[in-house]
């Protein structure tokens, strides 16, 4: 498979290089040059398969050419042996035809470990058999950090600097990325918002000089074997849901950054029949303005009980432009040059009118997020926290069809947000025993400013 650049005019890469490269040269995000799609007969086959086995099918014709087939599928299947149910991503009913797909039984708890415990591993494999090493730079609103940690601790070949949003993280998420004391490993708090912290990592990429010097490489959710991986569940839900025998399904997504659902789309493409995805916001809600409206426009970043989707400029959103825009690269450039210059833009109404047949953007607020996680508790006895809580308000509200089943993607344990969790129903939720000493462990990060002068004198002098 190729790569192509949504802002068309970066060099076509490999898969190898596509996970290496993060962001392309043009500033754009890469994309395969065509979707693969699954033979016909596919997801019944799948609905009796093994995770890892249905991984490797799908996620294949990404890959080919650039790893061999039998050391991507010991590489996969050693990425969800680290999961701890043997479904890698179990399904509960909710009733009504609500469905829970479980994203978090990976090594810390959030739904990116699906994506980062395959990506740690391709890099590992990659970079080894180049010889070369690599400088890993990442923002985080919390979840990520941790799982790209996890993912890239003790890796002979990998330096790793996590930038997250100084006291703006849970206490358990800071945690679980501070007490990782590695020497590869390593966390900066920067004096701002998500934003900030991505925008620092976009100017560190832009500094060509810096970036060919340090290696640098991204493993946040603009690297496409990110979305890649999490194409998977997708597939995997769907065909245990009876999408073989065309039977639709709908997804409600939490949405921060839009790699999420945007993988949902790529299933989609791939042949998955989904009828519908609600785009699930917190307060911060330009997703749901664009999707109803067409417009966006950068507003400020509010703090809300959903942290991770603490976010206004979605850089996926960019992969699904691409598609609206007829794959015209230097449309989608002027676009977005356009968006960062003014704070604003609007799409045409037929443009938008290619979305709304499938899409859905839905806002909670943290009231709306608080009586979801005491509803479900009552009725049930489940906890959720507070991300798939706006997912599952938002699948209420938003659903079209009673028919079709619709599952809401369940990002993060609840024992990650226990206040949240706590002030809902009355009960702290527990951590799993791996972590239930996570508040003695001793922590390690710097506090910086937000100015890509300092981050990267703290990486050189970091680095020798
Ligand atoms: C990252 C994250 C999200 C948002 O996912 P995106 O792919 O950025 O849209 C939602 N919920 C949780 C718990 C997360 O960690």
């Amino acid at each position: 498979m190729h790569y192509v650049s949504t802002r068309g005019a970066a060099p076509e890469l490999d898969f190898a290089d596509v996970l290496l490269a993060g962001l392309a040269r043009d500033g754009g995000l890469y994309v395969p040059a065509s979707w693969p799609t699954l033979p016909d007969g596919s997801l019944e086959r799948f609905a009796s398969m093994s995770y890892a086995d249905v991984a490797v099918e799908v996620m294949w014709p990404f890959v080919e050419g650039s790893i061999d087939a039998d050391v991507f599928a010991d590489i996969v299947a050693a990425a969800y042996a680290t999961f701890d149910a043997a479904e890698v991503v179990p399904l509960t009913d909710l009733g009504d035809g609500l469905w829970l797909a479980e994203l978090f039984h990976g090594p810390t708890l959030a739904f990116k470990d699906v994506a980062l415990q395959l990506v740690g591993r391709l890099f590992d494999h990659v970079l080894g058999q180049r010889g070369e090493r690599v400088t890993i730079v990442g923002a985080t609103s919390g979840d990520t950090g941790s799982a790209a940690i996890d993912a890239c601790r003790d890796r002979a070949a990998i330096d790793i600097f996590v930038l997250h949003p100084h006291e703006r993280v849970s206490e358990v998420q800071r945690r679980q990325m501070t007490t990782v004391l590695a020497d590869n490993v390593h966390n900066l708090a920067v004096r701002g918002t998500f934003d900030d912290c991505q925008d620092l990592v976009k100017a560190l990429f832009a500094d060509t000089e810096f970036r060919d010097r340090r290696h640098l490489s991204a493993v946040n959710s603009i690297n496409w074997a990110r979305v890649m991986a999490q194409i998977v569940y997708y597939v995997t839900t769907a065909a245990r849901l009876g999408a073989g025998g065309s039977r639709p399904v709908a997804f409600s997504v939490p949405t921060g950054n839009f790699g999420n659902v945007f993988a949902g789309y790529a299933a989609q493409r791939m042949g998955v029949p989904i009828s519908q995805f609600v785009v699930a916001s917190n307060r911060n809600d330009i997703l749901t303005q664009f999707l109803t409206t067409g417009a966006m426009t950068i507003g400020e970043v509010h703090p809300t009980l959903s942290p991770s989707m603490d976010i206004q400029v979605s850089s996926n959103l960019e992969r699904l432009l691409f598609e609206l825009f007829g794959r015209d690269g230097t449309a989608v450039a002027e676009l977005m040059s356009r968006f960062r210059a003014e704070g604003t833009v609007a799409l045409e109404p037929d443009r938008l009118d290619l979305l709304s047949e499938h899409w859905t953007g839905t806002r909670v607020d943290d009231e709306g997020t608080t009586r979801t996680i005491r509803a479900l508790h009552e009725r049930t006895g489940l906890f959720v926290d507070p991300h798939t809580a706006v997912g599952l308000a938002a699948a209420e509200q938003s659903r079209r069809d009673a028919d079709v089943p619709m599952v809401v993607l369940a990002t993060a344990h609840p024992a990650k947000f226990p206040d949240a969790v706590e002030a809902a129903t009355g009960v702290r939720p527990p951590l799993p025993t791996h972590l239930a000493d996570l508040f003695d462990r001793p922590e390690r990060y710097d506090v910086v400013d937000d100015d890509v002068a300092v981050v990267r004198d703290v990486i050189d002098d970091t680095l020798g």
